[in-house]
């Protein structure tokens, strides 16, 4: 029992912690940044024996499977994309890390419901508010 609280403890600081590194939920974009090397086709410029004009910055997002869309990217919009694209990843990641705490306190909660004989009149009450809820989705 007091085993199940620590733990719950440490897992709702955990969650807590995470939800307080995040970037703003307005600063995120899916996708990659591309770089690209162009060779304007004339022999004579130097692009033939280089890696080409450039590099071009491009921010390419996949919109359905087998379908892409690439944006061309400003100087001034590269670092701002970059950083979208990598907000998005951390937002990405943080869902994943709050879902398996969650998972957690469910099984620690299940745990404490199921193996807790010392049932409070508080948590009938929402026992009994949850099957009102469930059965009134139907
Ligand atoms: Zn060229």
């Amino acid at each position: 029992m007091l085993t199940h609280r620590t733990e719950a403890e440490k897992l709702l600081e955990r969650r807590e912690q995470e939800a307080l590194s995040l970037p703003p939920f307005s600063e995120i974009v899916r996708g990659g940044i591309l770089t690209r090397y162009r060779r304007c086709g004339k022999p004579t410029c130097h692009c033939a024996t280089t890696k080409g004009h450039g590099p071009s910055h491009y921010l390419q997002v996949t919109i359905k499977p087998g379908k892409t869309e690439q944006i061309l990217l400003s100087e001034d919009m590269l670092p701002v994309a970059q950083r979208w694209v990598d907000n998005y990843q951390r937002w990405w990641e943080a869902l994943e890390k709050v879902s398996e705490v969650n998972r957690q306190l469910i099984r620690l909660r299940a745990a404490e419901l199921s193996g807790d004989k010392e049932t409070t009149g508080k948590k009938s009450g929402r026992a009994k508010a949850q099957s009102k809820a469930r059965g009134s989705e139907k």
